[in-house]
C-alpha cells in the first residue's frame, strides 16, 4: 500500500540516497496524503486506465496511480532519482519509468504503443517552470487525452480557469478552454511539500472536450490573433493586431473585421470570449 505521502517516509527515503534537491527542476515533493488522495479522486483513475505521470520524484503519487491503474509511465529527468523509484516502486510491475526531459518525449507514439491509441490520463505534480508548455505540447500535438490532472502554481490555475473581463483571462484561459473543460479541485498550502513551494497550488482537471466548443476553419491564425490580441493589455484589440509581429493586417481590414464581429472598434481583446475569437478569426481569414 502507498505509504511515502507520509513525512517522515519521504524523510527515511531522502536521507537512505542523500538526496540534494535540485532547484532548477522545481522539485516540491508532496507528503500529505490527503492531497494525494483528492488528486487520485478527482482523476478518476480506474484499472482500465494507462496514466503518464510527469516527474514522479521519489514515486509518492506513482505508488498511487500503480495501486488504482491498469499501467502507467513515469517520466522523470532527474537521473539521481532513477535508483530511489527503482526501490520505492519496486513492489509494482505495472509500471515503467522514463529517464527523459518530458519536452522531448514523443507522447503520441507512447500513447500508441501502451494503450492502442485510445486516450489516455496525464497525472502529475508537475515542474512549475515548464507547466505551460507541457499542457500545451499535449493538447497541440493531438495526443490522445481523457483527462489532465495536475497540481499547478494556484495563479496558472485560475488563468486556465476564468473566463473574459477579469484580470486573469489571457492566452492561457483561451487556449486551454478551447481544448478542455477546467475545474480546480483542491487549493493547495505550501506546507503539503517538501521543501515548502514560495507559491500557492492548485489541482486542476482539465476534462477533454469530445467535440471542439466552436468551429474555427484555421486554428493556428485563431490562435496568433489571441496572441496578438494579449501581447499588448492595455491597448484595444485593433491596436494590439496592428502592431503585433505575429499578423500583418491593414488598419482597414482590421477595424472592417471587428465591426463584423458586431462589437465596438474600440472593445480591448481582454473583454472577447472564445466564441467571438473563433468567429472574428474566421472574418479575417476571409479577406487574407
Ligand atoms: N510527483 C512528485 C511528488 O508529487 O512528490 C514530484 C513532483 S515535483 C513538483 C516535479 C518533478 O518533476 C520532480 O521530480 C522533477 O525532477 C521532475 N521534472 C522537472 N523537470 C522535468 C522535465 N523536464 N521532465 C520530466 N520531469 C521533470
Amino acid at each position: 500500500m502507498a505509504t511515502l505521502g507520509i513525512p517522515q517516509n519521504t524523510i527515511e527515503v531522502l536521507q537512505k540516497y542523500h538526496f540534494n534537491f535540485q532547484k532548477k527542476f522545481g522539485q516540491n515533493f508532496l507528503i500529505d496524503t490527503h492531497v494525494l488522495e483528492k488528486i487520485i479522486a478527482a482523476a478518476d483513475v480506474t484499472k482500465d486506465d494507462f496514466v503518464l505521470e510527469i516527474g514522479p520524484g521519489i514515486g509518492t503519487m506513482t505508488q498511487y496511480l500503480c495501486e488504482h491503474a491498469r499501467a502507467v509511465a513515469a517520466v522523470e529527468i532527474d537521473k539521481n532519482l532513477i535508483p530511489i523509484l527503482g526501490d520505492t516502486l519496486g513492489a509494482y510491475d505495472n509500471v515503467e519509468i522514463i529517464n527523459q526531459d518530458i519536452l522531448k518525449v514523443d507522447i503520441r507514439k507512447l500513447a500508441d504503443e501502451k494503450n492502442g491509441g485510445r486516450p489516455i490520463k496525464v497525472v502529475a505534480n508537475l515542474p512549475y517552470y515548464i507547466t505551460t508548455p507541457i499542457i500545451m505540447g499535449l493538447f497541440e500535438s493531438h495526443v490522445p487525452i481523457d483527462s489532465i490532472t495536475v497540481m499547478v502554481q494556484k495563479e496558472v490555475a485560475d488563468r486556465m480557469q476564468v473566463g473574459p473581463g477579469t484580470k486573469d483571462y489571457g492566452a492561457l484561459s483561451l487556449a486551454v478552454q478551447y481544448y478542455a473543460a477546467p475545474e480546480i479541485v483542491a487549493i493547495v498550502p505550501p506546507n503539503c511539500f517538501m521543501p515548502r513551494p514560495k507559491v500557492g497550488s492548485a489541482v486542476i482537471r482539465l476534462t477533454r472536450h469530445k467535440e471542439l466548443p466552436v468551429q474555427v476553419e484555421d486554428e493556428k491564425l485563431m490562435f496568433r490573433i489571441i496572441r496578438a490580441s494579449f501581447n499588448q493589455r492595455r491597448k484595444t484589440l485593433a491596436n494590439g493586431l496592428k502592431n503585433s509581429g505575429e499578423l500583418t493586417l491593414s488598419k482597414e481590414v482590421i477595424e472592417e473585421s471587428i465591426t463584423e464581429l458586431g462589437v465596438p472598434v474600440t472593445i480591448r481583446g481582454e473583454a472577447l470570449s472564445l466564441a467571438q475569437f473563433a468567429e472574428l478569426s474566421n472574418i479575417i481569414l476571409k479577406k487574407m
